[in-house]
């Protein structure tokens, strides 16, 4: 049986970018960008002033002290009209061009104006050239590459393309992910179960982790345990990039969700992770030559590993099929804060709550009472992975946890 890095590394080779779009940046948030973006602009675009003040000559204020003639105000938005001479100033706001001839900008507080307005005093400490001026093309220039292929486009990146103008981008068309639960005892969420009933919880979850990764969810709804059923709404999510089904991949008599998968042309990467919970997990494509691939995951039904084997192979899929660079390596090695009994032949993810304390992160196993336990996995925020074998941790142990995405 695969080991799960071995597993992943499957994912991630047989997951290959999806189509790039021109889009607009306003709906770009939380997209990835596809192709370099240069700056295009300088900035800032002229040497700025990053004080209220006197811009003026450092060579005037040697001794610390200047009395110095006012040539005019200069507002953010305005353009000096006038040069700076010896024995002159001029008043100077926040974020306005720094006048010809300056090379200070002498803070505020620091100065006094004569009753008529037309003379100021400074007093400050000899001043070197370039204090309190932003100088043009300090954070960028025009051929400066800014922003890489494969970034994120989160708030601050936004602001950058906002900043030099860059209206329309380059990033990866929606990733739609078709979501299908199996199974003859789901109930939808609305109906009250009758006996031997549950309720789909797979699919809100799943809904969820989709969109929280940037998703576009074309819901499937319920397929019953039968061939012919089964195989009309898997026909159907193969027209998305991804389709998640949900239950039906263990070894029951009713699982037949490998062999739906198979008859639809769909090639099984992997079938089974040595993993607790979601051994069963189910991996592959359906290739063709007319248009883009479409890949398949069989999440096992126990919500917890759907959720699993979501975390741990969904998403770098997805983040691949984006565009983005997957690393994955354990992002966050934490401290046990309180002893625990590791049980198991196979590494176990165990639903957890990772914390930040004065002296590191710290982590508290869920008390969690297996693959069907929701109520206990609602407090955790990762997954702490322990490694198989039966072994007593002491509070302090050092160990890697997933956080749950979008991390
Ligand atoms: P299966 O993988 O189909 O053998 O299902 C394993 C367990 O998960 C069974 O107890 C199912 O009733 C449960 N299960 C399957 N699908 C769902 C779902 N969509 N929501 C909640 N529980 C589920
Ligand atoms: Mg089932």
């Amino acid at each position: 049986m695969l080991t799960v890095d071995a597993a992943r590394a499957l994912v991630l080779e047989t997951v290959q970018p999806g189509p790039v779009e021109s889009r607009p940046f306003e709906r770009a948030r939380n997209a990835t960008l596809r192709e370099s973006i240069a700056a295009g602009i300088d900035s800032p675009p002229f040497d700025k002033s990053l004080m209220d003040g006197f811009a003026a000559r450092s060579e005037d204020l040697d001794r610390g002290y200047a009395r110095l003639r006012l040539l005019e105000r200069v507002m953010a938005g305005m353009v000096p009209q006038r040069e700076v001479v010896p024995g002159t100033a001029i008043q100077i706001m926040t974020g306005a061009p720094i006048p010809a001839g300056a090379d200070v900008v002498v803070r505020v507080e620091d100065s006094a104006l004569s009753p008529d307005g037309e003379w100021v005093e400074l007093r400050t400490k000899p001043l070197s050239p370039g204090t309190n001026i932003l100088r043009r093309g300090t954070s960028m220039h025009a051929d400066d590459v800014v922003l890489t292929a494969g970034a994120v486009l989160h708030a601050p990146q936004l602001a950058l393309l906002a900043e030099i103008g860059r209206t329309e981008v380059p990033v990866t068309r929606a990733t739609r992910v078709a979501i299908l639960s199996t199974g003859d005892e789901l109930v939808p969420v609305a109906t009250t179960p009758g006996p031997g009933q549950i309720r789909n919880s797979n699919a809100p979850m799943l809904h969820a982790l989709v969109e929280q990764n940037a998703g576009q969810v074309v819901p499937l709804g319920i397929a019953v345990d039968r061939l012919d059923a089964l195989t009309e709404r898997v026909r159907a999510g193969l027209e998305a990039d991804f389709l998640l089904l949900s239950g039906g991949v263990s070894a029951g008599e009713l699982d037949l969700v490998p062999k739906v998968l198979r008859d639809c042309g769909v090639e099984e990467i992997f079938h089974k992770v040595q993993m607790k919970p979601g051994k069963p997990l189910w991996f592959g494509i359906r290739r063709r030559a007319d248009r883009e691939a479409t890949y398949v995951f069989g999440l096992p039904g126990n919500p917890v590993s759907s959720l699993v084997g979501f975390e741990l192979f969904v998403v770098p899929a997805m983040r691949r099929f984006q565009g983005q660079k997957v690393c994955l390596t354990p992002p966050i090695t934490a401290r046990l804060t309180q002893p625990h009994l590791a049980r198991g032949d196979r590494p176990t993810y165990h639903p957890a709550l990772l914390e930040w304390f004065p002296e590191g992160p710290g982590v508290t196993p869920a008390p969690w009472r297996g693959s069907a336990d929701l109520r206990g996995t609602a407090g955790a925020n990762c997954l702490i992975h322990f490694p198989a074998g039966d072994v007593d941790y002491p509070a302090g142990a050092v160990l890697p946890t997933f956080r749950f995405s979008p991390d």
